[in-house]
């Protein structure tokens, strides 16, 4: 066991049930532990490493910026912020952008802005707004987001929680027609629940949130913190369906697998409630930050990941659906956003346990479903030996 595995159960909070290996260096795909053991990245640190480890466009750009500033804070102005939020803007199709820095942030800044929206646009009476979310969510861990979770391990302990929050279950358009009314402010969505398990909706289910929320006059925000910047197939996961929300969140990948960065982004309408003083992060679209975000939007279309990911995506899951093991329920998923479900009594920890011996890292998601979602720059020779170990673990 590597030293400082000690110290940091010494001296750590308990609150992540941590794989048993010690990384110290990654490139591209690979990850190496202390041992020299090589390993496939397939999870990307939940898709913040989308680019692959230390990719040298990136490691450049962050150097580049860090020689000449690093933080100052949103006080004063910076020369890489400008360009980065008009970059992100004119990607995504949205008028302004919000910088934070953790997905839970982004989220936190999509909540407010649709709160003072409804209060201010749409007139609903002080302190009446609700905002609608569903069921199996998972958009980070602050109070406000727990607030509208429905996984008790996220809430217990931790109450009370926000009101004004409304659970419908997941994939179901009419219950969003049903749960809306004159005080609902918004309806915050993934377009395929990551941590829930990877849970690809009904077809067409965004398009038909996107039409209720229009004719209610309530904003759809969708959370691409996982989905976006390519994993799925598509720039953004709401774009498989020509959906434009009036909102979005970003992060994880937007930092190339290098910093925090993350961002809300909105139509002007929604963007201008904020004034001077009513929001804000030290942090949030720092020097730094702001040069590896942009460059992390430019690589991603330098480099054809989008489509990379798709054919990939497609390839990935053909050759798992070929797998046939008593122990696969289904293989579900949309670009190099991959679940298998497990079936019962298997257990998927101790599957994700078995790879790590054969050298693939992932991560179970509550036990019973296997995620892969590898670098968007994995090659099919690559995933063919994932697949093999994959095969091997399996028997
Ligand atoms: N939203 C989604 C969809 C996520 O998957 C996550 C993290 O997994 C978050 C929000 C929270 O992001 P962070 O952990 O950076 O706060």
């Amino acid at each position: 066991m590597h030293p400082s595995v000690a110290l940091e159960v010494r001296y750590g909070a308990n609150n992540y049930a941590t794989l048993p290996v010690t990384l110290i260096r990654g490139q591209g795909i690979y990850l190496w532990d202390d041992t020299g053991k090589r390993y496939f990245d397939c999870m990307s640190a939940y898709s913040a490493v989308s680019h692959g480890h230390c990719h040298p466009k990136l490691v450049q750009a962050l150097q580049d910026q860090l020689k000449m500033l690093a933080v100052v804070s949103r006080a004063v102005y910076t020369d890489p912020l400008g360009p980065f939020l008009q970059k992100a803007c004119e990607l995504t199709g949205f008028d302004k952008a919000l910088p934070m820095n953790t997905g839970a942030e982004a989220v936190e800044t999509a909540l407010k802005a649709a709160r003072k929206w409804a209060y201010i646009v749409k007139k609903v009476p002080a302190n009446e707004v609700e905002i609608i979310a569903c069921e199996n969510n998972f958009h980070g861990r602050t109070l406000a987001i727990i607030s509208m979770s429905s996984e008790p391990q996220y809430r217990g302990g931790f109450g009370p929680f926000l009101p004004g929050m409304k659970l419908i279950p997941y994939g179901d358009a009419e219950a969003l027609e049903h749960a809306i009314t004159p005080h609902t402010a918004a309806f915050l969505v993934e377009p395929i629940q990551g941590e829930g398990g990877i849970i690809v909706p009904p077809e067409g289910y965004l398009k038909k949130c996107a039409d209720i929320c229009k004719k209610n006059n309530v904003l759809l925000l969708c959370d691409e913190i996982q989905t976006g910047l390519g994993r799925t197939g598509a720039l953004l996961a709401c774009h498989h369906e020509q959906v434009q929300p009036d909102g979005i969140t970003l992060g994880k990948a937007l930092g190339g697998g290098l910093l925090p960065v993350s961002l809300f982004l909105s139509r002007t309408e929604v963007m201008d409630v904020f004034h001077p003083g009513d929001h804000g992060s030290t942090f949030g679209g720092n020097p730094l930050a702001a040069a590896v975000g942009k460059r992390s939007l430019e690589v991603l279309m330098e480099e054809d990941l989008i489509t990379r990911a798709a054919d990939s995506g497609r390839y990935f899951m053909s050759r798992l659906q070929e797998l046939s093991s008593p122990r696969i329920k289904e293989v579900r998923g949309k670009g190099l956003f991959i679940g298998i479900e497990i079936n019962k009594p298997y257990d998927a920890h101790e599957l994700c346990l078995k790879l790590l011996e054969k050298g693939v890292l992932t991560k179970d998601t509550h036990k019973t479903v296997l995620r892969l979602a590898p670098p968007l720059v994995i090659t099919r020779e690559e995933i063919d030996e994932v697949v093999e170990i994959i095969r091997q673990v399996l028997k």
